[in-house]
């Protein structure tokens, strides 16, 4: 496989600064909040917590710990069988925390827990729950893995109170055996999408397409319209970045333009909304593409 190793320009950002950034990451202090903006040191931080009001301003969290039972060639996260055992108070500390933030929208995520019988469901689903309990005005999106297929655990999630169920296909068919763990497959996560959507009425579902892992036109294509076969809402684009030199590497690095180009066509499939660029990661101003989208 081809290897590139220099960065175009506009993959090259400057250290956020913005004051309303900064007031935020003030506010965080003391409320024991983990985000993966912050943790990944994500270059949309001031775009996402600095949005345009503080009802649009999105932060992702991280539950169930920071190690993954799963291990994807694409992802940076640490792997284990038997990651430690859930922290039962976290959905409670979790709500409290979120609450005293004032945050507008939350993306909660979390590793995939194939050790526990449940996948994590009930826990994700609790902290949902309670989270809208203590602060009912906030919107939350769950990204989950696919719970291994099993279609209950999805059904539970999709049920707990949450405005939006995300769960990423990552890829086109044809790359995910060398792109995902060889547990997931593009069918399975199609079967996760379609049973959310099914479980609720009026619940949007989203998923994310990594770009420059040598995909083709056609792939993307064929990917887009399955998704939409299963009236998936909402589908982002952005640039495969390669975390460390034991992942694999990047195959090109896409242009703003073709990132541009793909937005179009996913509108013109009809997803409902789509945010596409070198930089946007699944959760990028989540809550102002919702206001603007399903709130108007
Ligand atoms: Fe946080 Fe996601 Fe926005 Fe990055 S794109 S700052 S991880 S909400
Ligand atoms: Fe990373 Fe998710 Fe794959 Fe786990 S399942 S290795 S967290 S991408």
């Amino acid at each position: 496989q081809k290897q590139i190793t220099r960065l175009p320009e506009w993959l090259k950002t400057p250290i956020p600064d913005t004051s309303s950034y900064k007031k935020i990451k003030n506010d965080l202090r003391g409320l024991n909040l983990h985000t993966v903006c912050e943790e990944a040191r994500c270059p949309n931080i001031s775009d996402c917590w600095g949005g345009s009001s503080k009802a649009a301003a999105t932060a992702t969290i991280m539950l169930m710990g920071d190690t993954c039972t799963r291990g994807c060639r694409f992802c940076s996260v640490k792997t284990s069988k038997a990651p430690p055992p859930l922290d039962p108070h976290e959905p409670e500390h979790t709500a409290e925390a979120l609450s005293r933030w004032g945050l507008g929208y939350v993306v909660l995520t979390s590793v995939d827990r194939d050790d526990l019988p449940d996948g994590g469901a009930n826990h994700a689903a609790e902290t949902v729950r309670k989270i809208k309990s203590k602060a009912p005005s906030m919107l939350v999106e769950y990204l989950t893995g696919d719970f291994a297929g099993d279609l209950e655990m999805v059904r539970l999630v999709a049920r707990s109170g949450l405005d939006v169920y995300a769960h990423n296909v990552e890829t086109t068919e044809a790359l995910t055996p060398q792109v995902r763990d060889r547990r997931a497959t593009f069918k399975q996560s199609l079967s996760v999408l379609k049973a959310a959507k099914e479980a609720k009425e009026g619940l949007i579902t989203k998923t994310s397409i990594m770009l420059g892992l040598g995909e083709t036109e056609e792939q993307l294509y064929d990917a887009l319209r399955r998704l939409r076969e299963i009236d998936v809402d909402v589908v982002t684009f952005g640039q495969y970045m390669r975390p460390t030199k034991r992942h694999m590497a990047v195959h090109e690095y896409v242009t703003p333009d073709v990132f541009e180009l793909w937005r179009q066509r996913a509108l013109d499939m009809g997803f409902l909304y789509c945010a596409s660029g070198p930089l946007v990661r699944s959760s990028y101003k989540a809550g102002e593409a919702f206001i603007e989208n399903v709130l108007k």
